[in-house]
């Protein structure tokens, strides 16, 4: 049995779990997924390089800072470009990325932890001391403490399963944690997109709110590639489109900010993009069951809350464990 199963390889997993383990904790994470990282997801189509979930992340708490600061200088991420200075800030907010996509936080943090993937865990069981979580594969993990990381709807329906009352009377709390829907385009092109601004182009009062050219990100070094995410309304009502009814439309709105016309393209769609209606506390934590649900449903939307929220659950789970 170990001491503590994170679900989910997200940044909050992730940074929850190495946080444990730097102290000494024997921790292991699930993930459904083949590739780490969740929403900071890369891929490759067409021989381009596209991240296609979170563009970037910003950071302004130190707590954050500090892990940022070491992915800097160990090379696994780099400033893309900077928002407008404002009063507050002269400099401007740096925008950072990973070198090669935005899964190489994940993939760096993943290098010293134990980590199984494509294990869907489907139900959970709470004994009188430990959590038993049955996967897709047919493998159980028993542990002493359960952090579940999933986005708040996918987490609560796992919990389900154990037939517990987990959460209480902040069941209600939880199961109001709404994310909208998304949906992302991923195109290569016949030549440059010809975007300001570093390729990053964020657009208003239309069908699409983003374009980023992952050439000029330097990710996609030897094909023109852009990102294109639709709003929420769009995505939401073309969420059963097929590919060359969304796609296209998401592209012909595309095309007044392109100057390279599109040789390939493919469309994602995000269940869970940004919670709507965070938690109203960092993490929920239950201690009689040994139970801590973390992720941006909790610290907020972006990758610095998940980030913090991933910390503040193992700052929760290293005080309960060394006064245990
Ligand atoms: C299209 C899009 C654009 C975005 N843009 C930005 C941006 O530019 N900047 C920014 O800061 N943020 C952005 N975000 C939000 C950001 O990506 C998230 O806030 C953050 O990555 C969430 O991290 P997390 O660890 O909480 O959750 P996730 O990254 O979702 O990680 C949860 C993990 O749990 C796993 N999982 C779920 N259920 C199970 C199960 N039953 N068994 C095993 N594993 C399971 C999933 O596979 C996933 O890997 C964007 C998100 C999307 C989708």
């Amino acid at each position: 049995m170990i001491d503590v199963l994170v679900i989910g390889a997200g940044i909050s997993g992730l940074l929850c779990a190495s946080e444990l383990q730097r102290a000494g904790v024997s921790v292991r994470v699930l993930d459904k997924g083949r590739g780490v990282g969740g929403r900071m997801a890369t891929r490759r189509m067409g021989g381009g390089r596209f991240d296609h979930g979170a563009q970037f992340f910003t950071v302004r708490e130190p707590s954050f800072q500090s892990h940022v600061d070491e992915w800097l200088q160990a090379g696994v991420i780099q400033e893309w470009f900077r928002h407008a200075p404002s009063d507050s800030n002269t400099a401007g907010y740096p925008r950072y990325c990973g070198r090669s996509g935005m899964t190489d936080v994940a993939k760096h943090l993943c290098d010293s932890l134990e980590v199984h993937r494509s294990q869907t865990a489907v139900d959970v069981v709470r004994t009188a001391n430990a959590w038993e979580v049955r996967t897709s594969t047919g493998e159980v993990h028993r542990c002493r403490y359960l952090v579940v990381t999933a986005p708040v709807p996918q987490a609560l329906a796992l919990l389900d399963t154990s037939a517990v009352d987990y959460a209480g009377v902040e069941l209600a709390a939880l199961r109001a944690v709404r994310y909208d829907l998304g949906l992302a385009t991923l195109a290569t092109l016949d030549g440059p997109s010809g975007l300001a601004n570093h390729g990053a182009c964020p657009i208003e009062e239309s069908s699409i709110t983003w374009i980023a050219d992952n050439q000029q990100k330097g990710i996609s070094s030897d094909v023109p590639a852009v990102t294109i995410h639709a709003s929420a309304d769009f995505a939401q009502e073309h969420w059963d489109s097929a590919d060359d009814v969304r796609g296209a439309l998401m592209l012909e709105a595309a095309s007044a900010y392109l100057q390279s016309s599109v040789l390939e393209y493919s469309c994602h769609r995000w269940g869970f993009t940004l919670p709507l209606n965070p938690y109203p506390q960092a993490y929920f934590h239950n201690s009689d069951l040994s139970l801590l649900l973390a992720g941006d449903g909790f610290g907020g939307p972006r990758v610095e809350g998940a980030a913090l929220s991933g910390l503040a659950a193992s700052r929760v789970l290293l005080d309960t464990l060394s006064c245990g």
